[in-house]
C-alpha cells in the first residue's frame, strides 16, 4: 500500500522483493508512477510466475513490523464499510510512528580497532555520529558491502552485544520532545483567500481535517513547504497555533471506598455477562441508569477475564473529559493499564502503543482510536457511554469504534460490552429484538433514589427573556443547598458571554462574513468570536448597518451565567470549566480537583455532563435545555434525551434529597419529559416507531455525501449532478438533496450535503463508491460518511 494520498490510488500493488525480503508490515521505498514513494508492506512475500512488468522493492526503510496480519485484514475491512482508501484505513489501524519495536540508532563511543571490515567502513562514514540502521546499509553498499537490511541489523546487534557499538535511544527521545512541544498548529482561517496551487492544496488538506492539522503533517498532505505556509498565513488563509496541549490525565479521584461488594444486581450483571464470555463471541448491552455502576461491573468482569489470561480495551467517549473514568482502572489494576488520548504526543502515544504489542499491559484504556490497540490475548472491548457521537471519528476513515470493536471481537471470538444508561436506539432496537444480549440496572447502586426533575418553562418566566440566566426556581435551589454547604452543578450549553450581539435598532446581529453563523461575545477580552473558525474581532460601539447605540448581548454563556451567580451568591466559590479554561495541560483535572476540594458551584459546557462523581452536589441545573433539539438532525431528540439524563446524573449520587432544574423554552417536548421522568423505555418506544415510519436507523441505512468548495455555484452544480446521477443509477438507494450542510459555509468554504437512505449495505455502498469515482470539477472535494452518527 502506497503512501499517496489521493483516492485515485488505492492499492495493494504488487512487488517483487527485489533480494531483500521484508515481512508483514515493514516500511519500504517502492518505484510508483515514476518516482519513488514510501509504502507498507501488506502482506507476506509468495513464490509468483516470473512477471517483466513487476517493478521491484527498492529499499527497506524499517525492518520491524508496525502491524501484524490482523491489522490488515481490519484495515481491509474499514475501507470496504466506510468507503475511505486503503492507506487511511491502514493509518488508522498503524499509527504513524508506531512501529513496533522502538526505532533504535547507533553510535560509535570510541574508535573500533580490530572489529572487521562492517565497523570500518561504518566509522569511515559516520564517525561518533549518530546513525539508523537503514543508513548503515546505504552506508555498506558505498563501501561495496552489499547486505540485506536484516543482515545489517543482525550486525549492528552483534556489535552493540561486543560494546564496539552503543545504542543512542536517549537522544532521539530528546528531540522528539523537543520538536512536539515547539510545533504549530495550522489553522484554516478562509480558503477563499488562497492565491496558487500550492496555498489552495494546503487549504484543502486543512478542509478536510477539520481546519486543523499540525504543521509538519499539513506540510506532507499538501506536498507544500515552508515558504507556502509563510505566504499562506500572510494573506490570511491560515492561522498558526501552538500545537494544543491536550490535558493530561489526572489523578483526581473523590474519595472512594477501597473495596466494595456487588449489588444484587450488579452480581447479576457480572454474572451473566461472564458467563456468555466463556461461551463464545458474544455482543452485549449493559443498559445501567446513572449510578448504577457499570464501571465496577468492567472492572469485575476485567478482573476475572486477566486471571484467565485474557485482556481488555476499554473506550470511553473522550478521555480528556472522563479522568475519573480512566484513573479509576488505574486505581485496579495498577501498571498493567495504559491510557491513549489525543493529547499524547507520536513518542507517547508509540511507547504505549508498543508496550500493548509487547504483552506489558492487560488493559488500555483509551478514546475512539484506542479500539486498534495491539493487545495479544484481546478477549474484550468495552465501549463506555456507546451512545456518544465522539464514537464516529469525522475525518476520512469515518468510522465508528463501536463497530470496529465488534469486527474485531466477532473475528478473535472475544466479548463487545457496550454501556450506557441512554442506549443508542440502534444497539436498543437490536437488544429488544434478540440481536445481541441485553443486561439491565435500573437501580443505583448506592440505593439513593434517581432526583427529581423539575422542568421550568422559560416562556411563562417573562423575567428570564434575554436577562436572567437562571430563574427563581433554581436560585431558590442552589440557596438552599450551598447553605447547606452542599454543591451544585450548572449545565450551558455555549462557552462565552452571550450567543449574540443584537442591535435594537435594526435587529443586525454581526456574523463570521467565512462561516455564515452569529459571533459569540467574549467578555474577558471584549471580543467577538467565531466559534467555527475562531477569528476574533473587538466589540464595534456602534451597530455597523444602522449606527445605534443600543447593542444587547442576547444569550448565556458560561461565563455570563458565572457572571449572574457570582452576583446572586457572591460568597460562593465558582469554577468555570469550559473549552476556554481549559486549554493548559492538566488544566481539567485542577479545574475537576479544585471543585472536588472546596468549590461550590462547576458551570460548565458539555465536558461536565458526563462521568463526574460527587456525593455532595444536590442540585444540577441546566440552564437551556433547547440547542440540540433545534437542530435539523433525525437524532435531535435522541440527543437531548441522553444529554439531559446524563447531566441529571450528577446529582444525587449518594444520598436522596437531590434536585435537578430543567429550564426550556419547550416544555412539552417529549424528549424533554421524559428525560425528567426518568423514562428511557416510553422515550425509545416513541423514537423507534418514528424511525422506523421514516425509514431512519434502525430501520435504514444512512450515509451523506459531503461536497465543499470556494465557489458557491460550482459546489451546487457539483451536487446537483451527483445527486442526479445517483437518483438515475443507483440501485436500491433513496436519494435526498443535496441540501445545504447544517453548517452551509465554513472558514471560506460552501458545504452542501446529499443523503442516501437504503435498506441493504452494499447498495448503500455502491452509491458511495459510484460517486466517489464520478468525473467532477477538481476544486469541489468530496467526503463520504457512512452511518453517520
Ligand atoms: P455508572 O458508570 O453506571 O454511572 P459508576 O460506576 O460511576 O456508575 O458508579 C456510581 C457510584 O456508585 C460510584 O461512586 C461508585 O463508587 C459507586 N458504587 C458502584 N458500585 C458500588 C457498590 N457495589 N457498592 C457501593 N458503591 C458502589
Ligand atoms: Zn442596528
Ligand atoms: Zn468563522
Amino acid at each position: 500500500v502506497v503512501d499517496v494520498a489521493t483516492a485515485h490510488v488505492d492499492g495493494p500493488f504488487t512487488y517483487t522483493t527485489g533480494g531483500s525480503a521484508p515481512a508483514l508490515g515493514a516500511r519500504v521505498r517502492v518505484p510508483f508512477g515514476g518516482r519513488l514513494v514510501g509504502g507498507w508492506v501488506v502482506s507476506d512475500p509468495a513464490p509468483a510466475q516470473p512477471d517483466a512488468s513487476l517493478k521491484a522493492i527498492v529499499d527497506v526503510e524499517d525492518e520491524s513490523p508496525r502491524f501484524d496480519a490482523e491489522a490488515v485484514h481490519l484495515a481491509a475491512w474499514l475501507r470496504g464499510r466506510y468507503a475511505c482508501t486503503f492507506r487511511e484505513a491502514l493509518a488508522s489501524v498503524a499509527p504513524r510512528g508506531a512501529a513496533m519495536s522502538a526505532r533504535s540508532r547507533f553510535a560509535f563511543p570510541t574508535a573500533p580497532d580490530a572489529s572487521g571490515a562492517t565497523a570500518d567502513a561504518l566509522f569511515g562514514a559516520f564517525g561518533a555520529r549518530p546513525f539508523t540502521p537503514i543508513a548503515a546499509v546505504r552506508a555498506l553498499k558505498r563501501a561495496g558491502l552489499r547486505m540485506s537490511a536484516q543482515r545489517a541489523q543482525a550486525e549492528l546487534a552483534r556489535a552493540v552485544r561486543l560494546g564496539t557499538l552503543q545504542r543512542v535511544q536517549e537522544r532521539e527521545k530528546a528531540k522528539r520532545a523537543r520538536t512536539t512541544s515547539s510545533e504549530m498548529c495550522l489553522v484554516l482561517a478562509d480558503a477563499a483567500l488562497a492565491k496558487g496551487a500550492g496555498q489552495r492544496r494546503l487549504a484543502a488538506a486543512l478542509g478536510e481535517h477539520d481546519g486543523k492539522l499540525p504543521s509538519r503533517q499539513a506540510c506532507k498532505l499538501a506536498a507544500v513547504g515552508s515558504d507556502v505556509i509563510r505566504r499562506a498565513t500572510k494573506a490570511g488563509v491560515i492561522r498558526q497555533e501552538p500545537l494544543a496541549q491536550a490535558a493530561a490525565t489526572a489523578g483526581t479521584i473523590a474519595g472512594r471506598r477501597p473495596s466494595m461488594t456487588a449489588t444484587a444486581e450488579q452480581r447479576r450483571a457480572i454474572e451473566t455477562l461472564d458467563a456468555a464470555m466463556k461461551k463464545g463471541p458474544v455482543v452485549a448491552l449493559l443498559h445501567g441508569v446513572t449510578g448504577s455502576g457499570k464501571t465496577f461491573v468492567y472492572s469485575r468482569l476485567i478482573d476475572r477475564l486477566r486471571r484467565r489470561g485474557g485482556r481488555a480495551i476499554v473506550l470511553v467517549p473522550e478521555i480528556a473529559l472522563t479522568p475519573q473514568t480512566s484513573a479509576r482502572f488505574i486505581a485496579i489494576f495498577g501498571e498493567r493499564v495504559g491510557v491513549l488520548h489525543s493529547g499524547l504526543s507520536d513518542g507517547e502515544r508509540a511507547r504505549v502503543w508498543n508496550q500493548a504489542a509487547a504483552g506489558d499491559l492487560d488493559v488500555v484504556v483509551g478514546a475512539r482510536s484506542a479500539v486498534f490497540a495491539p493487545l495479544p490475548k484481546l478477549a474484550l472491548i468495552v465501549v463506555d457511554e456507546e451512545h456518544e457521537p465522539s464514537y464516529k471519528q469525522d475525518v476520512a476513515p469515518r468510522y465508528d469504534a463501536a463497530a470496529v470493536a465488534r469486527e474485531r471481537m466477532a473475528r478473535s471470538g472475544g466479548a463487545v460490552i457496550l454501556g450506557s444508561a441512554t442506549p443508542s436506539l440502534e444497539s436498543y432496537q437490536e437488544a429488544i429484538s434478540g440481536g445481541i444480549a441485553y443486561v439491565r440496572m435500573s437501580q443505583r447502586a448506592t440505593s439513593a433514589p434517581m432526583p427529581p426533575v423539575q422542568i421550568v418553562d422559560m416562556t411563562a418566566e417573562k423575567s428570564m427573556r434575554g436577562r436572567q440566566a437562571v430563574g427563581p426556581a433554581l436560585v431558590e435551589r442552589m440557596d438552599a443547598a450551598l447553605k447547606r454547604g452542599q454543591k451544585v452543578i450548572l449545565f450551558v450549553n455555549r462557552r462565552g458571554y452571550a450567543g449574540l450581539l443584537l442591535c435594537r435598532a435594526c435587529g443586525f446581529a454581526p456574523r463570521c462574513r467565512r462561516c455564515a453563523i452569529s459571533l459569540v461575545l467574549h467578555s474577558a477580552d471584549g471580543s467577538l468570536r467565531c466559534h467555527v473558525c475562531g477569528d476574533a474581532f473587538k466589540v464595534p460601539n456602534a451597530c455597523p448597518k444602522c449606527r445605534s447605540l443600543d447593542l444587547l448581548p442576547y444569550g448565556f454563556g458560561t461565563q455570563r451565567v458565572e457572571e449572574t451567580i457570582g452576583e446572586l451568591f457572591p460568597a460562593a466559590k465558582i469554577i468555570r470549566m469550559d473549552a476556554d479554561t481549559t486549554t493548559g495541560r492538566g488544566a481539567h483535572g485542577r479545574l475537576l480537583h479544585s471543585f472536588g476540594a472546596e468549590g461550590d458551584v462547576l458551570i460548565g459546557t458539555q465536558m461536565i455532563a458526563k462521568g463526574l462523581d460527587y456525593p455532595s452536589v444536590t442540585v444540577v441545573g441546566v440552564v437551556s435545555a433547547d440547542v440540540d433539539l433545534n437542530r435539523p438532525d433525525f437524532r435531535a431528540a435522541e440527543r437531548t434525551f441522553s444529554l439531559l439524563t446524563q447531566v441529571a446524573g450528577r446529582a444525587g449520587r449518594a444520598a436522596p434529597g437531590s434536585n435537578v432544574v430543567v429550564q426550556t423554552y419547550s416544555p412539552d417536548h417529549y424528549a424533554v419529559r421524559l428525560a425528567a421522568a426518568h423514562d428511557y423505555e416510553t422515550f425509545a418506544r416513541k423514537e423507534l416507531a418514528l424511525r422506523r415510519e421514516l425509514r431512519y436507523p434502525p430501520f435504514g441505512r444512512l450515509a451523506y455525501i459531503g461536497l465543499a468548495g470556494v465557489d458557491a455555484s460550482a459546489v451546487g452544480k457539483v451536487a446537483n449532478m451527483v445527486a442526479e446521477e445517483l437518483r438515475a443509477n443507483a440501485r436500491g438507494v433513496e436519494t435526498l438533496g443535496p441540501a445545504p450542510d447544517p453548517l452551509p459555509k465554513a472558514r471560506g468554504e460552501y458545504r452542501m450535503r446529499i443523503a442516501l437512505k437504503s435498506e441493504s449495505e452494499a447498495d448503500l455502498l455502491d452509491a458511495c463508491r459510484s460517486a466517489q469515482r464520478m468525473r467532477r470539477d477538481p476544486d469541489v472535494r468530496m467526503h463520504v460518511v457512512v452511518d453517520p452518527r
